[in-house]
């Protein structure tokens, strides 16, 4: 059983709290390692760290902090393999998937390396008389990052990437569920050049996210997790004058119209819906086929597919998809499903009872495939974050479309069509962040930003794209003058440009 600490001032430290935590293996459900849980004076030297180190940082040449995640980058991909055994190790995603994590998050560090032409600003001569009018975009200070646990690598790089290379410090506070590679991706970094305090993570629960949102020397915090953390921390953050942006959970219909390539939708479903057990916040959820025979031939489809989901450990390089992160989660996840059953929806794929041989303490569930569900179910409303899918079935494009504009979550949506103008319908009406015409999972990329809508997002600017280098940068607006030839004398009234 391995210990895992925090990364404080460039370097690993213990845990001196006392707390600790069980981190689980889960596919086998055994405990793994342990994390230490912070305590408010572990939280006070990361941010002391932080605050010695910034100013320096952040006085530094633009390009030169973007070199760091040149190099950064270039230790991404040599230590790929390594960075993925971890990350599968503590999430339990197969291999495959755990290094697409990592590169979308490697992404995100590619695209700041553009920092230098990012923070270029505004500059108006002769705004006035012998007046110049500029502004400057200048680091908030130190950021914080708190993190879920399904994209261990991704999700931090999305928050840290971009407010190192504005010249923020930064205090990373992980999923305490698989809190490894954030550790090491703090390593990386530090062997990419980045001064010690830059960056400094900071392992912990409610009580270091709590004392995050009340640290006087924290300015902007970003997060991302579930729906109801994501109001309490916008909340709080709110309350003690800091800038959030949060971004919270989601549950993402795909419309399949009448006229779409129905192999290319069932087969995108299975990978929307089945990859990574269903845990991603752009997983697709709900499918609803619109008319009769569309929702007929997509279960026929679709039920000899789930039904040989290869499910396995993260070492079994063939899987399709591996176990949900705790017994919690499954637990709940058997629950909602249950449910759907006494609620009358109709399981037509029953992965409940689902074992793997030899692996019989592990989180795994069969993929299930409900047909039937209405909007009024359990099963409909809530995130099951679960290898769920669900089939909703719609008379006509109207009543397809209502169903995402009218549910509480706004982060994905797709169509499936072959018909333009009815896609640019839907992507023009639609009330949800990132849509996806014959796309299942619009997860747009780094130099775009990421964001949904209505429950699934709390704050104004998004994730990566320019949006980051705004929320990681305040505006100073200077007015100069050099008053050669400029009459002296008081001034009482507004000065307007007369
Ligand atoms: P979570 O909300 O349980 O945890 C997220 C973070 O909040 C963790 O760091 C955790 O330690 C902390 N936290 C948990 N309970 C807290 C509390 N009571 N007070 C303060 N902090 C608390 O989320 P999770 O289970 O780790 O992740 C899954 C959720 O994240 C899903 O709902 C998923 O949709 C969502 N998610 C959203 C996006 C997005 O971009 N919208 C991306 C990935 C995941």
């Amino acid at each position: 059983m391995y210990q895992i600490g925090h990364f404080i001032d460039g370097k690993q430290v213990a845990g001196t709290s006392g707390r600790k935590q069980p981190v689980f293996n889960p596919a086998t459900g055994e405990i793994q390692a342990e994390v230490s849980l912070a305590s408010e004076a572990e939280l006070n030297a990361a941010v002391a760290s932080a605050q010695a180190a910034q100013p320096k940082w952040a006085a530094a040449n633009p390009q030169r902090r973007a070199r760091v995640f040149m190099k950064f980058v270039q230790l991404l991909n040599d230590n790929m393999n390594e960075l993925a055994e971890i990350l599968s190790r503590e999430h339990g995603k197969t291999i495959e998937d755990a290094k697409g994590d990592i590169v979308r998050g490697l992404e995100v560090c590619e695209f700041v390396i553009g920092a230098p032409h990012l923070m270029k600003s505004e500059f108006s001569e002769g705004a006035g008389p012998g007046i110049d009018m500029y502004s400057i975009r200048q680091a908030v200070g130190v950021g914080a990052g708190i993190t879920p646990f399904n994209f261990p690598a991704m999700i931090p790089m999305w928050m840290f990437a971009p407010a190192i290379a504005c010249g923020n410090a930064f205090i990373l506070k992980p999923s305490e569920r698989d809190p490894s590679v954030p550790i090491r991706l703090a390593e990386l970094m530090i062997e990419a050049g980045l001064p010690a305090g830059i960056l400094n993570v900071v392992n912990g629960d409610k009580s270091a996210v709590d004392g995050i949102l009340a640290h006087p020397g924290i300015g902007a915090i970003s997060f991302v997790g579930s729906t109801p953390i994501a109001r309490y921390v916008y909340g709080m953050a709110a309350m003690n004058g800091k800038r959030a942006q949060c971004f919270g959970g989601a549950k993402n219909h795909m419309i399949i119209m009448p006229d779409a390539d129905l192999d290319q939708a069932a087969n995108a479903l299975m990978g929307a819906g089945y990859g990574s057990a269903g845990e991603r916040c752009m997983a697709i959820s709900v499918a609803v086929p619109v008319g009769k025979e569309t929702a007929d031939r997509l279960i026929e489809k679709l039920t000899p597919m789930v039904e040989s989901l290869r499910i396995g450990p993260y070492t079994d390089d063939k899987a399709d998809m591996g176990p949900v992160i705790t017994k919690e989660a499954k637990a709940r996840i058997l629950g909602l499903i249950d449910k759907g059953v006494e609620e009358g929806a109709k399981l037509v794929v029953d992965g409940r009872a689902f074992q793997l041989q030899g692996y019989e303490n592990g989180n795994f569930i069969g993929g299930c495939l409900f047909d039937d569900v209405t909007p009024d179910m359990d099963i409909y409303k809530q995130e099951i974050f679960g290898p769920v899918l669900s089939v909703v079935r719609a008379k006509t494009y109207e009543e397809a479309i209502d169903l995402p504009m009218k549910h509480e979550y706004g982060n994905g949506v797709a169509i499936y069509t072959r018909d333009g103008d009815a896609a640019r319908d839907f992507a023009s009406r639609i009330n949800i962040g990132m849509v996806g015409i014959n796309v299942p999972i619009p997860v747009p990329l780094a130099y775009h930003s990421f964001g949904g809508w209505k429950s699934s997002s709390f704050g104004d600017l998004n994730q990566h794209g320019t949006d980051s280098f705004k929320f990681w940068t305040r505006t100073k607006t200077v007015t100069s003058r050099w008053p050669s030839g400029i009459k002296d004398g008081a001034e009482f009234v507004m000065p307007t440009m007369k």
